[in-house]
């Protein structure tokens, strides 16, 4: 097995590195591992995609691996289906968006998928445009009245002095090779006092750090994501990019979905025990796995400064 030599996030030295996992979902060179830094706590493959292993990655297997991983209620393959299944993560994300809609902006979504969180945005007077790499998903969007660019290079090309009030991307960075010059390139594209609100898996999550599901384990660790970020490692690498940040927590999956991983071993048991359970119970439940820093999800905010 090859070992890193440093945290290619805080350049700690091999002494502070350790295995997390040898188990990379969809690895078929079984030749990776993911590390864990003691100094920053950023979790990383390692060694990552090269650029080409990259590229086929995401231009051919990545649709149909996130239906193979949705369980049989994501929809990805069908894009209306997928904005119905979508409804209640856009109501989820609409909690912590809404302080910054309070008047008419331009939005920036990069990786927006089927556009699922844009055409309501849309609807409500905001100038959306989207950023997506997959054919399938930018015809649909652009056949919906919203610009989209295949990548921000291509979006920057076409109009340079494109400036947003806010830039969204949700389960984007982790899947980014340099997230520190990810984000650097979106703050020059930000208005003084715009911000940038994103999404990206906690590697506190509860079904590794609380229950310990083996099944759980040999699924969460995927070749798509270089990173794992937990919240001090997400606040390391906000604070280098010199603007101001914080860190909020939020948990997507529910008991039901939880207690099919307990007893199955497998996703795709969102909302199956809600019915008994009741909404106060999935409700409190989410909101103690929140109070304990061991939830699912990281919402990093970045603001640019000036403005308002
Ligand atoms: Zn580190």
């Amino acid at each position: 097995m090859a070992l890193p030599d440093r945290c290619p996030l805080c350049s700690a030295g091999r002494e502070s590195q350790s295995v997390v996992t040898r188990h990379v979902y969809g690895d078929a060179s079984v030749s990776r591992a993911f590390f864990h830094c003691a100094a920053c706590d950023v979790r990383y493959q390692f060694p990552g995609l090269t650029p080409e292993e990259e590229a086929r990655f995401y231009a051919a297997e990545f649709e149909g691996f996130m239906a193979s991983r949705s369980g049989e209620s994501g929809g990805w393959l069908k894009t209306e289906q997928h904005l119905v299944a979508n409804e209640p993560t856009r109501m989820r994300r609409m909690k912590y968006l809404a302080p910054y809609l309070k008047q008419s902006v331009d939005i920036l979504e990069v990786g927006c998928s089927s556009g699922f969180m844009l055409y309501p945005l849309a609807a409500a007077g905001h100038r959306c445009t989207g950023i997506e790499p997959s054919g399938v998903f930018s015809e649909f969007v652009r056949g919906r009245g919203i610009p989209v660019y295949q990548s921000v290079a291509e979006l920057q090309r076409d109009v340079p002095d494109a400036r947003f009030d806010l830039i969204l991307h949700f389960f984007v960075l982790e899947h980014i090779a340099d997230p520190g010059a990810f984000l650097m390139a979106q703050l020059a594209m930000l208005k003084p006092g715009g911000r940038i609100v994103f999404e990206i898996p906690n590697a506190a999550d509860p079904l590794y750090s609380v229950y310990d599901i083996p099944a759980f384990e040999r699924f969460y660790w995927s070749v798509a994501h270089p990173w794992y970020f937990s919240e001090p490692s997400l606040q390391f690498l906000l604070t280098r990019l010199g603007e101001s940040s914080e860190v909020l927590r939020d948990q997507r999956y529910d008991l039901s979905n939880h207690m099919i991983w307990a007893r199955d071993g497998r996703p795709g048991g969102m909302g199956r025990f809600a019915p008994e359970l009741g909404a106060d119970v999935e409700e409190s439940y989410k909101q103690s796995l929140i109070r304990s820093g061991k939830c699912d999800t990281l919402v990093g905010i970045i603001k640019k400064d000036g403005g308002t």
